[in-house]
Parts: C-alpha cells; sequence; structure tokens
C-alpha cells in the first residue's frame, strides 16, 4: 500500500519529441464530405464501395476475459473498492487488470482499447487510488473527443468516488462558457474533463491554469485525430507542460500515429486487450439499392418493421441528419436528432428519450455519435454510405453491443 510512488509533483518532464507528422488519410479521395442521394449536388462525394458493406455476421466467439483477481482481493484502499462494489464491478476487465500496474507505478501508458472494454475505470480507479493514498492532491486532466463522451467520463468518475470528497468538472461546448468560468473559479478540481475545443477557448480567455493538471489522459485519441483535434491537442498538451503522466487510449494501433504518440509519452507501456468491438465480424451487413428520389420512402417503410425497435441512423451531413428527421417525424415514427447545430441540453435529452425507448429512430452525424455508448440498438441504418471505412466500421459497431448480435444496412444510390 505504501509503495505509491507520489504524484504532488509536476517532475517528470515530457520530452520534446517530434511534433510533426501522424496525418490520418482516409480512403476515398480525401475530398469534403458531402452527403449524397435526395437529390442534391453530390461532387466530392465518394461512398464506399458497396461491397466493403456487405458482410454474413458470424456468431460472435465470445472471449470472455477471465480475470485473474477480484477487486475486492486489489490492494487498493478500503473506500474505492466499497465504491466499486457500489457500482456492482465485482471482476476487473481486462483492460483494468492489466494497466492497473503500471498506471499506479505513474508509468505513460498506451491502452489500446474501445470503448465498451471498461478503460475510463482503468484509469480512473489507480488514479482515484492515488488521490486517497496522497497527502497533495493532484489534477488529472482528461481530453476526449466528444461531449457525451466527456460527460460519461465524469459520470463515472462520480459514481467510483462516492462518499469521498473529490471536485470534478467537465468543460465541453455547446453550454454556456460563463457557468465554466464560475465554477472554474469557486473551487479547485481533483478532475477535468474537457473537449479540445472548450479547454482551448477558456485557456486563451485566461479562464483555466493548465499547469495544475499533472496527469494528462487523452482518451480515443484515434478519434480525436479523426476529429481534426490534432493541433489542439498539441497546443493544450504543450501549455501543460511538465507532468508526472500521461496515459493514452486508442481503438487502433496505428503506425501513422506512432510519430504523435512519442511526442506525448515517456518510454510507454503498451497494454493491448482482446475483448472489446474492434471489428464488426459479428454484424450482418447489408446494402440496398435505391434510386435517391425513393430514399426516404424506403427508409420510413423499413422502420415500420417490427424488428427495429431502436435504430441508429447516419447521415453525411447536419444538414441532411435534419431532414431525415423531419420527414421521419412527419410518417409517425418517433425520431430525434443529433449533430453539431444542436445544444448540448437538446443533444442529452434526445439521447435519453433514445436510450429509453421513448424514441425508436435516432439521426446522427458521425461527429456527434462517437464515443456513444447506446446498448440495444437493434439496427444501424446508414442513410448514406460514409466515405472511408473507418467510418463505416465505427458506425455499425453502434450496434451489437455486449455480446449481441446486431444489423446494419446501408442505402446506396440506385
Ligand atoms: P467504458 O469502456 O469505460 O466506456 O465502459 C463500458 C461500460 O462498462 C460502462 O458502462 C462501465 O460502467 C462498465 N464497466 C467498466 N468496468 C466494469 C467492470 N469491471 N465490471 C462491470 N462493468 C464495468
Amino acid at each position: 500500500m505504501d509503495s505509491r510512488p507520489s504524484r504532488s509533483g509536476k517532475g517528470r518532464g515530457n520530452s520534446n519529441g517530434n511534433r510533426s507528422g501522424g496525418k490520418r488519410s482516409y480512403g476515398g479521395g480525401g475530398g469534403n464530405r458531402r452527403g449524397s442521394g435526395g437529390g442534391r449536388s453530390n461532387h466530392n462525394y465518394i461512398p464506399l464501395p458497396a461491397d466493403m458493406m456487405v458482410h454474413e455476421g458470424v456468431a460472435l466467439k465470445t472471449v470472455e476475459y477471465k480475470a485473474d483477481s477480484k477487486f475486492a482481493d486489489w490492494k487498493i484502499n478500503a473506500k474505492l473498492k466499497s465504491a466499486i462494489k457500489a457500482a456492482g464491478w465485482v471482476y476487473p476487465t481486462e483492460i483494468q487488470e492489466k494497466s492497473f500496474e503500471d498506471i499506479a507505478a505513474m508509468k505513460d501508458v498506451m491502452g489500446i482499447a474501445t470503448t465498451g472494454t471498461g478503460k475510463t475505470g482503468a484509469f480512473l480507479i489507480p488514479l482515484i487510488d492515488a488521490l486517497l493514498e496522497s497527502d497533495k492532491p493532484f489534477q488529472t486532466l482528461v481530453l476526449a473527443p466528444t461531449r457525451e463522451l466527456a460527460l460519461q467520463i465524469e459520470e463515472e468518475f462520480r459514481a467510483l468516488t462516492i462518499g469521498m470528497k473529490y471536485n470534478a468538472i467537465t468543460l465541453i461546448g455547446g453550454r454556456n462558457i460563463n457557468t465554466d468560468i464560475v465554477n472554474l473559479k469557486k473551487r479547485s478540481y481533483h478532475l477535468v474533463v474537457a473537449t479540445p475545443g472548450r479547454l482551448k477557448d477558456l485557456y486563451q480567455q485566461g479562464k483555466i491554469d493548465l499547469q495544475e493538471a499533472s496527469v494528462l489522459v487523452l482518451d480515443e485519441f484515434d478519434r480525436m485525430l479523426d476529429m481534426g483535434f490534432q493541433k489542439d491537442v498539441m497546443w493544450l498538451a504543450d501549455k501543460i507542460g511538465e507532468r508526472d503522466q500521461t496515459l493514452l487510449f486508442s481503438a487502433t494501433l496505428d503506425k501513422s500515429q506512432q510519430k504523435l504518440i512519442d511526442h506525448f509519452l515517456t518510454d510507454p507501456i503498451t497494454v493491448a486487450v482482446s475483448s472489446g468491438q474492434a471489428s464488426a465480424e459479428h454484424i450482418n451487413q447489408t446494402v440496398r439499392y435505391v434510386a435517391p428520389d425513393d430514399k426516404f420512402d424506403t427508409l420510413i417503410e423499413m422502420l415500420k418493421e417490427p424488428e427495429m425497435k431502436r435504430v441508429l441512423i447516419f447521415a453525411e451531413t447536419k444538414h441532411r441528419v435534419k431532414k431525415v428527421t423531419k420527414k421521419l417525424n412527419q410518417a409517425g415514427i418517433s425520431a430525434d436528432e443529433i449533430h453539431g447545430n444542436k445544444s448540448q441540453n437538446y443533444r442529452q435529452k434526445a439521447l435519453g428519450a433514445f436510450k429509453q425507448g421513448k424514441i425508436k429512430a435516432l439521426c446522427a452525424t458521425d461527429v456527434a455519435a462517437r464515443g456513444l455508448d447506446i446498448d440495444d440498438i437493434t439496427h444501424v441504418i446508414n442513410f448514406e454510405a460514409p466515405t472511408d471505412y473507418d467510418t463505416y466500421i465505427h458506425r455499425v459497431g453502434r450496434t451489437g453491443r455486449a455480446g449481441k448480435g446486431g444489423e446494419a444496412i446501408t442505402l446506396y444510390d440506385k
């Protein structure tokens, strides 16, 4: 118990690695993303070839991870054990079990794990334990690609620190920045979760001291790059400067990201997990060829099928998402929308209604849907095919979670 290293100082520097590189390239020409179908201009939009989106789902070989230990036997603070128990967690997930020692030893760790593998707990448990055991409080800053993911991290932190007096704050776009400013002044925080844009904004306004953070967590790092946050993340990490520890989680281990990863991490330990769903092997994937003018009618007919219980629909642009939602509602199908033009409040409400089964369909852009953790989505429908396979897999992976089979249908222009 007492062998934990001290986290109170901002001792270990981050070596200045190479700052360039790491550019992600997409398939499909890399042009501007524009929607297709439904009678609108579609120059620059090169959909993924249809045959890449057809696949007969194979029964999931549930590679159940057998944990070697129970949380009850872990050498962690008793208060944390109680909180974990109260959350209903008995056995650690693979990433939690395999990364604990190294994170607790304050090493830099790169975790290869997707949402659904328990990666949030993997970094929160050792950090909360360190807070409980150390004399001086320290601050962890988590950067996450999406607002929803950021909120989920804060929620999990609150659950795992129940009965403890730790402060957490989430700084995300779509909410009043003045409220953030007031809250930041009120007290100091043990956990700050932020999306890069809002954090940068607050820093530039002189409202947050990034030097306070001694641990930096980059969550869903590959998604942050996909979403164009590379520059902001590098800029922010630079402002944080010296830190005790950096943890990075990514669903993929992509060679093109290596230089960038080297920039953030010092002698990292890599922990990759076999569980989780980085592939869509178990999901039934089909393509329906539809004339552009018939797309809305086809979608409406599909949604009337009784097995379509909870359906996530993707379109390429905010405008298109809005239009699909409107058409569905006009046809008497309960649907709502999430995309960048909707306030955080609105999105949270729509998500809540979808999770509770109050609406049948949720229409989303890729950006809005990233990091979403919703169980029991029976179908994913691509109203428009995406332009790259990475995005496709990410969309399709919203169904068939928690070991269940799932259906993905892509409407393709005839
Ligand atoms: P994450 O991959 O961090 O988004 O976690 C996925 C889901 O699994 C969340 O709903 C967590 O609350 C839950 N979870 C994480 N760790 C455990 C565990 N050891 N036992 C049971 N559920 C867990």
